[in-house]
């Protein structure tokens, strides 16, 4: 049964691309996105990349342009988020009190950064980083360089922030708990890789470290007290800690909820005619038979799509290898695969670490469960995440030394089925 109407929970990503593929689906019912910011839906990445460093503009960021809402007779409410969800009555109460009836509701809310409860994190000039407006604003500060900026977290974000500003010609300095950064991401091999890379771009480490105050002067951020007592001077600081997924509208409508809104494969959630879908959804992925909430962009782009088809009734599931890239100073990371299998296991490397340009995979019993390339040359065909993604879903068995002989084709890896 196609709905009547359908609502969507957060003018994201995974909401936008959800109201797109309804519309090529060929849904003619009325859509209402509602969002909290005061902007269209737009992409995440490039705010910590190529927008913060000035080379794209605002329209890399549009998810579509702004006219395709009102061209394909879909109502925007920005700064308007769902306040509530009443699953029994299907309505959905607005933040500007205003209720409205659907027959499929999509809640796509993404995800909040945790902050910290230090002293200090409320002076001028100290940040979390997720939005457009925080992209902007550090833009401003750190574009005419020669600022301190002391960065609070060593995770993707962290560092590519940190990439950013030193590009810009910035002193930058990174605490994190972890002894290596992106250790538990990427395994210490390769986090030490992307340590090198920022140290030799003169950004610098404090391993691990916590913050334990930061300081200030009539009301503007002047430092960071460090656990060990070391004051790092700042004028900027950024708190990079990880995000929570929006769970609040979820808990209150009586949906379950376990690290993030649970959903099935085809990412309807505990209640009828619900669905979840990017940062904010924990799905079970048919692939390992367990729950995965991801907060990558692909995983918003094809979890919108999914929720789209299964709102309309089709019998889809969101199945697809799960895949993120990053960019920071000269090299370009791109990761297929699944990082709960991989943790734990030493990668095998095919091409070398020192020439910044390489194919990581990560095996499980002999069988590939994650890869990652490096600056690997995109004209070769098929590229080196398709031949990554093609081994994982295969679940083939390569043994290492072919994963790692360069004499071997990448596409050569792939078993021939008969
Ligand atoms: C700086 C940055 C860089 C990133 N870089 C990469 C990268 O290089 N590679 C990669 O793979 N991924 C990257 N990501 C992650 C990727 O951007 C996210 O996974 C993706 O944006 C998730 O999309 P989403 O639609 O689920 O959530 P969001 O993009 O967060 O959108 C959800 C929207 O819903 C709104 N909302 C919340 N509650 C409500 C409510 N009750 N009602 C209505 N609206 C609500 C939120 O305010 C938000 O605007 C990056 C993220 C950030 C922040």
């Amino acid at each position: 049964m196609t709905p009547e109407s359908i609502v969507i929970a957060g003018a994201g990503l995974a909401g936008a691309t959800a109201a797109r593929t309804l519309r090529s689906e060929g849904y003619a019912g009325n859509i209402t996105i509602a969002g909290t910011e005061p902007h269209p839906p737009y992409l995440r990445p490039p705010l910590s990349k190529e927008y913060l460093l000035g080379k794209a503009g605002e329209d890399a960021v549009e998810v579509v342009p702004e006219s395709w809402y009102a061209a394909n007779n879909v109502r925007l409410r920005l700064d308007t988020p769902v306040a509530s969800v009443d699953p029994a009555a299907h309505t959905v109460r607005f933040a500007d009190g205003t209720v409205q009836g659907y027959g499929a509701l999509l809640l796509a809310p993404g995800a909040t950064p945790r902050t910290l409860p230090l002293s200090g994190a409320d002076l001028d000039g100290v940040s979390t980083f997720r939005t457009l407006d925080d992209s902007r604003r550090l833009r401003d500060q750190l574009a005419s360089g020669g600022r301190n900026l002391v960065l609070i977290g060593s995770g993707w974000i962290g560092m590519e922030l940190a990439a950013a500003a030193s590009t810009y010609g910035n002193q930058v300095t990174l605490l994190g708990l972890e002894d290596i950064p992106l250790a538990a991401a990427v395994g210490p091999e390769l986090g030490s890789f992307f340590r090198t890379l920022h140290e030799d771009n003169g950004v610098r480490f404090r391993l691990p470290a916590s913050a334990r105050e930061i300081t200030g002067q009539n009301r503007r951020v002047t430092g960071v007290v460090t656990n060990t007592g070391e004051l790092l001077p700042a004028d900027i600081v950024v708190i990079a800690v990880g995000v929570v997924p929006e769970t609040a509208l979820a808990a209150a409508a009586g949906l379950e909820v376990r690290n993030g809104i649970l959903t099935d494969a085809s990412l309807r959630t505990s209640a009828p005619d619900i669905f979840a879908a990017g940062d904010a959804a924990n799905a079970l992925h048919p692939f390992t038979g367990e729950h995965h909430r991801s907060e990558h962009w692909s995983n918003a782009l094809n979890g919108g799509k999914v929720a789209a088809r299964a709102m309309l009734g089709q019998d889809v599931a969101l199945d697809t290898v799960p895949y993120f890239y990053t960019d920071q100073f000269d090299v370009s990371m791109e990761y297929s695969g699944f990082p709960s299998l991989a943790a734990k296991t030493a990668p095998v490397i095919r091409g070398s670490l020192d020439s910044k340009e390489f194919v990581a995979f990560w095996q499980q019993d002999g069988r590939v469960v994650a890869g990652m390339s490096v600056n690997w040359p995109r004209s070769v065909k098929p590229s080196a995440q398709k031949t990554i993604k093609t081994l994982i879903s295969a679940r083939a068995e390569v043994p290492a030394e072919r994963l790692a002989d360069q004499t071997v084709p990448l596409d050569q890896l792939i078993p021939v089925t008969s």
